[in-house]
């Protein structure tokens, strides 16, 4: 599938509207139209994005069901705007987006955010594999908080990370309830495959991870590290990248309740720290926006967090 390597090529391929349509289409329907309703292959073409199903009469647009769907503004710009986020390394905000676009509404930029950030999680959701190390992590509150229920104002992350030799691959981040045995083996069980090494420390939240049909190898710190710091060195490092990121670009992550969001731009981020390309990155998102369903400001407010 073809995408811009950069900008003068994006320029150049979604100058027009049409352009644009075009690309969509090609993404949405590589084989040609097929029916959303019935599946089937014929049509009339109604204009350059419409059509109308020669077998059940329905009406499609590119753009049905689609997160562009019934949308008031181009699809160039929509174009615009996921191309811009991807571009920034350390993540966006809604007033930049609103500037760059030049949208009157902060409310339009700051929803369009979020479902680019739904985007992203969708976009990658094959388990993690291998030897991968698991820990949790509290955000935010003043008072440090205890370890195995939820500390007040504060919240709980869980974090896998794939280890490779000396390399972290993928990451998985999410917001738990609490440190129990029940969350963490939920966590572990919906992101890492059974038959993988799980390398954690000696919380008994932890237990019961063989039975589960996990290998599980327990790091204790030595006498000399007594607060663990030399254990599970590639989830500690991920936890202060994450909370330097989050006090950099979105300080407002602690009372908005919108951290399961920035969890998710972390990770996407994260998991294609090393890829050189933008257009890729791109592509990647526009094929999941096209099997996405719409989703309305309101829906957004309503799953906020975790
Ligand atoms: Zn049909």
């Amino acid at each position: 599938m073809e995408y811009p390597k950069n900008q003068i090529e994006f320029n150049e391929m979604f100058k027009t509207e049409q352009g644009c349509i075009d690309y969509l289409k090609s993404i949405r329907w590589p084989k040609g139209f097929e029916c959303p309703v019935c599946g089937s292959l014929r049509y009339w073409e109604k204009n350059k994005s419409r059509y109308d199903c020669r077998d059940c009469g329905n009406e499609t647009s590119v753009m049905s069901g689609t997160i562009f769907h019934k949308s008031t503004k181009p699809l160039s710009v929509w174009f615009t705007a996921i191309w811009w986020m991807i571009a920034q390394k350390n993540g966006v905000s809604a007033k930049g987006l609103q500037k760059i676009l030049g949208f009157g509404s902060y409310q339009t930029a700051w929803t369009w955010l979020h479902k680019f950030r739904r985007l992203m999680v969708l976009n990658s959701r094959s388990k993690l594999k291998g030897i991968v190390e698991v820990d949790e992590t509290l955000l935010g509150g003043k008072k440090p908080g205890k370890r195995g229920r939820g500390a007040e104002g504060k919240s709980l992350i869980a974090i896998a990370v794939e280890v490779k030799g000396g390399r972290t691959g993928r990451a998985r981040l999410v917001k738990i309830p609490d440190a129990s045995s029940e969350s963490l083996h939920l966590f572990i069980e919906n992101n890492i495959e059974k038959a993988s090494k799980i390398i954690t420390d000696g919380w008994k939240g932890y237990n019961g991870l063989s039975r589960l049909g996990y290998l599980h190898e327990i790091q204790k710190p030595t006498v000399k590290d007594e607060d663990g710091e030399g254990v599970l060195p590639n989830v500690h490092r991920i936890a202060s990248l994450l909370k330097r990121w989050l006090l950099g670009t979105h300080q407002s992550y602690l009372n908005k309740n919108k951290l399961g969001y920035y969890l998710d731009e972390f990770v996407f981020r994260y998991n294609r720290r090393t890829s050189k390309s933008r257009g890729l990155l791109f592509l990647r998102l526009i094929e999941q926006a096209v099997i996405t369903s719409p989703i309305s400001y309101k829906e957004i407010l309503k799953n906020h967090g975790a």
